[in-house]
């Protein structure tokens, strides 16, 4: 595992759990609401969180700089979907001020809905790359996985990203049945667009209306499918997040595969997340948390925040506990992906 250099001393103790992880990538989830419905996500009739319960503006930043005073070096914007959020480019405005003071790089995980509306106020705050996700470049089935027919908003968000010069990774969760053949067209389309691409397994989170046995796709037989068409190399590019990395010769672009469910990618863990409502989870796959908001509400918030960070370093555990093997088994986890923030 690389291990950062260590803080000069006199700054505040850096995050290092129990198994000596240390921890310098944080993803902050700014919303649990979205514009989609993506089937695997959250049911059709999602009830959202009510606004109060919402960290707000000054306590995301206040919790960031917090973040970045114990070593935290990359921040993931995520939700729900962030660019739904009315103040999020302030944030990011705001955020963007400690690159270079600490932080190395901001980022964010969007659907790319609004992302013409906001690509380069996004790189003249300081962002360079984001994450998009996109399952299907058929109209039909993007409607009928997110529940709305806006991947012609998303096409031009893309389009507009890279007008801007942002560097574009597309995230794809495969599906078994809903994008399955299509998956080597997407890997195609997206090196042929200069982008990234990211192939992720559906994971058990939060209830939702279908069965997602009914969808699981391992990655394993995918690869297999791809490797049939082009030759893949492993890679030893790393972003700091699970993926491992493969060149295809053919495409000339780079192939992340994210495979949670079978394969276990916790040993080098360098994250947490944190919620809406500013629930630390010290994993995405486990129960453990602690409450941030309840500190920034505090009387003396800065005290109570260290205090609870130096906690999440004591609860984190080992390595994550998915299993989706069981048809009709309950979600794994109660909550859905849009809270905890992907
Ligand atoms: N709305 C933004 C988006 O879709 O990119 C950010 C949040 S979304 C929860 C982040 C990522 O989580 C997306 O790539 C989405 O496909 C993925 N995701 C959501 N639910 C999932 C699940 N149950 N299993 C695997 N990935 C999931
Ligand atoms: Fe919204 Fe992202 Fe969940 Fe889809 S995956 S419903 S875009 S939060």
């Amino acid at each position: 595992m690389n291990q950062p250099a260590p803080l000069p001393a006199g700054l505040p103790a850096p995050l290092v759990d129990q198994f000596q992880r240390r921890i310098t990538y944080l993803r902050l989830s700014v919303t649990d609401r979205c514009d989609l419905r993506c089937a695997y996500c959250m049911p059709e009739r999602m009830t959202f969180l009510p606004r109060k319960d919402v960290l707000s503006l000054e306590e995301l930043h206040d919790l960031a700089l917090g973040f970045i005073d114990r070593g935290i070096t990359k921040l993931r914007l995520t939700g729900g979907e962030p660019l739904v959020r009315r103040d999020m480019m302030e944030l990011v405005h705001a955020l963007g001020r400690k690159l270079g003071d600490g932080l190395e790089e901001l980022t964010l995980t969007t659907n790319g809905t609004r992302l013409a509306e906001f690509a380069e106020g996004l790189v003249a705050a300081g962002v360079r790359r984001i994450n998009v996700s996109l399952d299907t470049l058929d109209r039909e089935t993007f409607a009928r996985l997110s529940r709305r027919d806006s991947l012609p908003q998303v096409l031009e968000g893309l389009a507009a990203a890279k007008a801007a010069g942002l560097k574009v990774k597309l995230n794809t969760v495969a599906l078994k049945g809903m994008n399955e053949r299509e998956i080597p067209e997407i890997v195609a389309w997206a090196h042929g667009q200069g982008f990234d691409a990211t192939l992720i397994e559906v994971m058990p989170l939060g209830e939702v209306e279908e069965d997602r046995f009914d969808h699981y796709l391992p990655l394993v037989a995918v690869r297999e499918q791809l490797e049939q068409l082009w030759t893949l190399t492993p890679s030893d590019h790393r972003t700091g997040g699970p993926a491992r990395y493969f060149d295809v010769a053919q495409t000339g672009g780079r192939l992340g595969l994210i495979t949670p469910l079978t394969n276990n990618f916790c040993e080098g863990c360098n994250r947490i997340r944190v919620t809406a409502t500013g629930q630390l989870y010290a994993c995405l796959g486990g129960n453990e948390q602690v409450d941030l908001r309840a500190a920034l509400r505090s009387a003396d918030p800065q005290a109570a925040l260290t205090e609870a960070l130096d906690t999440a370093m004591r609860i984190k555990p080992a390595r994550h506990n998915f299993a989706i093997e069981q048809r009709g088994a309950v979600p794994a986890l109660a909550r859905h992906m849009s809270m905890t923030g992907g």
